[in-house]
């Protein structure tokens, strides 16, 4: 309870709180006549974490769509009359969502805002600016899960037998597919692996499960590799007993392929790293989304 309460207690402070007891007028009406109070995050990964949480009681959405980016994205004008009937909002933080701070005076939205990477130690880029990718672990999102079940409790009591439920279910989920993943890649654990991705989005994943990822770029859509930063990695693996590529989008196919076939090391797959994909797709939910990636990983790296 603490992460949360500590959450509401600084939107209290902020004067956030006050209107948050007193949730938006509700649209959705269930079967039964009573309203189901509506929830919104900012992407899909954390949409699914709700969702596992709070949904059938509660409805939740998401901002940013399966198969997106959830960098640099302001939400679209139209996006931003959404806000307008919602019970709570849910963020990542870590400045993932530069847009947030000035949420109350462009939409004016007054409820209550939960930072889900609240209670999660950051790790630091360049020793300073934390990195925001902490849905990338299993305990990222076990830590989500809490958080957001927390911030439910706080909210609406009366449903807070179900919402334990739920957490109870989604953290057992969490555990089965971590020892999964512990047991997938227990052969990989001797020699040097590296897991060469378009954006670094797995420095928690590696953290937590001792694997060495290198991003090309710093950022999902950002600037190209320069010669000296290639020149590094192709040493890199040059010393590494296994290497292999992976891409995140069909936009990154060109530059990995040639990069890879310039090392003559292969493509590995498709890494689901800021997003879900479809719900009928490998990564349709947040704990699917880890054990394939973790699978894909291993999979390459034994091969
Ligand atoms: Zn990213």
């Amino acid at each position: 309870m603490l992460i949360a309460r500590r959450s509401l207690l600084s939107l209290a402070a902020a004067g956030i709180l006050a209107s948050a007891c007193k949730p938006a007028a509700p649209t959705s009406v269930t079967m039964r006549g009573q309203a189901k109070p509506k929830v919104l995050a900012t992407m899909s990964i954390l949409a699914d974490v709700a969702r596992q949480i709070g949904a059938p009681d509660l409805e939740i959405s998401s901002l940013i769509g399966p198969e997106q980016s959830a960098h640099h994205r302001d939400p679209t004008p139209s996006e931003l009359t959404s806000f307008g009937d919602i019970s709570l909002l849910l963020h990542v933080g870590f400045k993932l969502e530069g847009w947030i701070d000035r949420l109350p005076e462009s939409t004016g939205y007054r409820g209550p805002i939960i930072q889900a990477s609240e209670g999660i130690e950051p790790i630091l880029i360049g020793g300073r600016i934390p990195d925001s990718h902490t849905w990338q672990s299993f305990a990222g999102l076990r830590s989500y899960a809490q958080t957001i079940a927390n911030a439910y409790i706080e909210l609406w009591p009366n449903l807070a037998t179900s919402f334990e439920a739920r957490l109870k279910t989604y953290l057992a989920e969490l555990q089965a597919a971590q020892d999964e993943a512990v047991a997938l890649l227990a052969p990989l654990r001797k020699g040097r692996h590296l897991i060469i991705v378009p954006h670094n989005s797995f420095r928690y994943l590696g953290r937590e499960l001792g694997l060495e990822f290198r991003g090309i770029s710093s950022l999902s859509t950002g600037a190209q590799p320069s010669a000296k930063a290639l020149a590094d990695l192709l040493d890199e693996i040059k010393g590494a007993d296994t290497a292999a590529f992976f891409i995140e989008t069909a936009a990154d196919q060109r530059l990995m392929s040639q990069i890879a076939s310039e090392s003559g090391t292969k493509l590995g797959g498709k890494l689901y790293t800021d997003s879900l994909s479809k719900p009928d797709g490998p990564a349709g939910t947040s704990v699917r989304m880890l054990a394939y990636n973790v699978a894909t990983i291993a999979k390459a790296l034994a091969a």
